[in-house]
């Protein structure tokens, strides 16, 4: 008796691998605090000797956003983010009253009208309206939904105002310059508008998830961004690089091939006024969604 005791100790004491303490979600249930802050209860590697209980924190859930498009399952589905929202405002440019949260939705609205034109092609937007997300929401509900990309739409403010044309990111733990340094630390911080501070639980989390999903993920997120230059380039203007790196929170998800694409800035007058135009966005659409469509066509061929 004692003997089995001590085995069925032994065994509640060794410490789990770390891929089974975050398995991944069903895509039928309501995304709690729970699921979002599971990963960052592993910052300190449990302890020989305690036994480590993932308790559910109070919050309340969130509703899956609509999914529009063809009724198959099997089609692939695009969630697309449409940054800040609420309280945050994200950049602004005051001279022409143009904010980053309403540029964001309805560029995000507009791909997702492209998209839907394809008639292959599922949609789902994190939010449609004027609310307040917080990151691990954002790629929270793509994961939720079982997405096969998540695009994270942004019009930031640059540090040079003449600073101009779009830029994709993909997620790296280390910047690719001080440009990007500067984003990440800029849009992780919207958390802390919400009165939640996850600047500890991005490095746990970044130490956990780079495992074979993650690299499988990232590299798959790196094609797509070239891919998005590649397509949308005749459609808009790019920066120089058009592609960087940057340990964003948005695009942590260890599974689904994501980008946070900087359609432009809002802080240069002819970057704002551009995307402030239906024109401006069309364009923007109609190169994301060109990627996008390429994005599949290659996956379905297995390239
Ligand atoms: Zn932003």
């Amino acid at each position: 008796m004692l003997m089995v005791l001590s085995a069925a100790l032994i065994a509640l004491l060794v410490p789990a691998p770390v891929q089974s303490l975050v398995p991944p979600q069903p895509i039928t249930q309501p995304i709690t605090q729970s699921d979002m802050g599971a990963p960052a209860r592993m910052s300190k590697p449990p302890t020989r000797g305690r036994i480590v209980v993932r308790i559910p924190d109070a919050a309340p859930s969130i509703a899956l956003p609509p999914v529009e498009g063809p009724r198959d399952p099997r089609r692939p589905l695009v969630v697309i983010d449409a940054g800040h929202g609420g309280h945050d405002p994200g950049a602004h440019n005051p001279a022409l009253g143009i904010r980053e949260k309403d540029l964001t939705l309805a560029i995000a609205r507009a791909i997702r009208e492209e998209l839907l034109k394809t008639g292959r092609i599922r949609v789902a937007l994190t939010r449609d309206d004027d609310r307040f997300l917080v990151l691990q929401e954002r790629y929270g509900l793509a994961r939720k939904l079982g997405a096969s990309l998540f695009i994270s739409i942004h019009a930031d403010a640059a540090e040079h105002p003449g600073a101009r044309g779009a830029t994709v990111y993909t997620l790296s733990d280390v910047a690719s310059d001080r440009e990007a340094a500067r984003l990440a630390a800029r849009e992780n911080r919207a958390d802390i508008l919400n009165g939640v501070d996850l600047s500890d639980k991005s490095n746990a989390v970044s130490s956990i998830l780079i495992d074979l999903t993650q690299r499988e993920t990232m590299e798959s997120s790196t094609k797509f961004a070239e891919l998005l230059h590649r397509e949308a380039v005749s459609h808009f203007r790019f920066r120089n690089p058009h592609h960087r790196f940057a340990s964003l929170i948005v695009l942590k998800s260890p599974d689904t091939p994501s980008v946070l694409f900087e359609a432009g800035y809002v802080s240069n007058d002819e970057d704002a006024r551009w995307m402030a135009t239906k024109d401006g966005r069309l364009q923007l659409a109609k190169g994301v969604a060109a990627a996008i469509s390429m994005h599949f066509a290659r996956a379905s061929v297995g390239r």
